[in-house]
Formats: structure tokens, sequence, C-alpha cells
């Protein structure tokens, strides 16, 4: 009696096990594949700690890469040669050189990245990369990403910009008021009316970053108007297609030291999953990163050590300001 009610039960638990394990196979069979997110490094540029692209590429890398549901791929050095690298992206992120030199428009590679974007695949890049001339890129970099640095509208200088607020989004999760020192560029080409753009960081800048003259990086009188009025500048932005693909631009980054910077970090990480479509964690991505780490990977430039220049860094330049008021 005993043993057969023992038996019954394991008969009956085994069933269960069965079920569960089918029903538990249907979602998991019918679940999408891992996002998978392309990121290109342009080859070296700028100083030391300056425009770090594959670094920088590679911290996000090491961020994201333990995170379910992503695989991440970096592609240093330029723009990928083999194809298969970009095929089947669910965002591609950009950071290099921009103007004429810019990596996404040099031949052929805006017709390459096309079919991925009217799939619905993520744009995105950062620093120097959202800057594409306006007749070369200047439209599919507005279709794609919502925003541009457009030359004499469009200007780049050093401040250090106070984030006091963030719009409810997935990309804000988690992120504290933060205050950087960095070449955000501001005054953006955005589509009229701002359709489809959630600015993400914005700050007032102040009337220092309009001292230089006009000319195609420095000043114009729109964004002098704009300054002087005290419009909040958006540094970085997401923007939604109307085919459901993702945008983001981010204009930092010039100072690669700002990787130090959690909150600052945590908007990159944050907008990368966005991007491809994958789930922002509630407080966002924490990814705790010592100087070790910052300084790994770094563009070989004057064949100097990353401990000379964080050495020199730390003398020359305040990198990450404090913010002064509370939000
Ligand atoms: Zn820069």
């Amino acid at each position: 009696m005993y043993t057969k009610l023992v038996t019954k039960g394991l008969l009956a638990l085994t069933s269960l096990t069965v079920a569960l394990c089918l029903t538990h196979l249907a979602p998991l069979s019918a679940q999408a594949a891992n996002k998978k997110i392309v990121l290109i490094a342009g080859p070296p540029s700028h100083g030391v700690l300056q425009h770090e692209h594959k670094a920088g590429c590679l911290l996000i890398e090491h961020c994201l890469q333990g995170i379910q549901g992503v695989d991440i791929l970096v592609q240093t050095g330029g723009w990928p040669e083999d194809p298969g690298v970009l095929e089947g992206a669910d965002a591609v992120v950009i950071f290099c050189t921009g103007g004429n030199a810019h990596l996404a428009i040099q031949e052929g590679r805006l017709e390459q990245l096309k079919p991925l974007m009217d799939q619905g695949a993520g744009f995105g890049c950062l620093h120097y990369g959202v800057e594409v001339p306006k007749e070369k890129g200047g439209q599919a970099f507005l279709d794609w990403m919502g925003g541009y640095f457009e030359t004499h509208w469009s200007v780049n200088p050093h401040w250090t910009a106070e984030f006091k607020s963030f719009p409810d989004h997935p990309i804000s999760r988690g992120v504290k008021p933060f205050a950087v020192n960095d070449e955000w560029y501001f005054h953006m080409r955005f589509p009229e009316g701002m359709q489809g753009v959630t600015p993400i960081l914005s700050a007032v800048a102040p009337p220092e970053t309009m001292e230089r003259g006009d000319g195609p990086h420095s000043g114009n009188p729109a964004v002098r108007e704009a300054v002087a009025k005290g419009l909040p500048q958006h540094v970085a932005w997401a923007y939604e297609r109307p085919n459901g693909g993702r945008g983001f631009g981010f204009t930092g980054l010039h100072n690669h030291l700002n990787w130090r910077q959690p909150d600052f970090r945590k908007v990159i990480l944050n907008a990368i999953l966005w991007l491809a479509g994958a789930e922002v964690p509630t407080q966002g991505v924490d990814c705790p990163l010592d100087d070790q780490l910052i300084l790994s990977n770094l563009d070989e430039k004057r064949g100097r050590l990353p401990l000379d220049i964080l050495r020199d860094a730390r003398k020359n330049e305040s990198y990450i300001s404090p913010v002064r008021a509370n939000p």
C-alpha cells in the first residue's frame, strides 16, 4: 500500500515534471535569439586619453558581455571587411572620427547599412561619430539616428554639463544626477518638431561655450540665440523611427577618463541595450570599472604608458566635476 502510493506519487510527479518541462520548452523554443550588437571602433585619433575608440568599445563589451540575451561583437581598427560582422545585427554602434572621414560614409557603406536599418536595426554613434557632412550621410543619420552634428549649425565646445533630471525612458534607468566636463557637442540637427526624439541628457550651456567666433564647429547665429535664451541643450538622445527601429546619439566621450563616472557610463550602456531591443535592467546596467580597466587597450599615442598619462591628466585637466547644486 505504502509502496503503491509512493509509486503513484512518483508517477504523478514524473508526469508533472514532464508537463512542466513541456510548458517550459514551448516558450523557450519560441524565444527570440540573442540580440547581436556590433560596435565599430575607428582607428586612433587625437591625443592621449582622447577619442579612445578601441578602449571605449572594449569597455562597453566588458560591461555588456555578461548580460543575458545579448551578443557583443567589437570590430576594432575601422570598418569590418567581412560583411558577416554586420549581418543580422540588431544594433550598430560607431565610435570613430567623423566629418568627411566618417567610417559609415565611405564607399558603399551607407548602402550596406540601409537594409539593416530598413529591417529595424538600431543605430548609434558616439562623440565625433555623430558628425557627417550634410550632403553626405546627413539625411541617413537623421533618418536612422534622429539627429546628427551639422556643421555651421551644431557646435563642439568643452564645458561642464550638469544633468539634473532625466526623462521617463529605459535609458534613464538608475541614472542619478551628475556633472561631467567633456567636449559636449550641442545644437544638433534634429527632425522637424523633434518628431520621434527623446532627449536623454540635457543641460543649459554656459555663455563661455559661445566665446569662439562663427565657424563650422565653433558658432553660428542660431546657436548663439539659443544659448542666450538659456534653452537646454540636448547632448544625448534616443530616437524611434516610424518602422520601429531605434537610434541613439551621444556627443560626449572626448575624454576617455569620463568612463570613471558611473552615471555617465550607465547612460551609454543602458542606451546600447535599448538600441538593440534588449531589456534594460530596472536599475540600469551596473558595471564597476577601476582605472586598471579604464586604462586598458588605449591606442598607442606618443608611445607613453597609461600611468604616465594618468599622472599628467590629473595634473592638467579636471575631467569629472561634482554637481554644484542639488537638482
Ligand atoms: Zn573630441
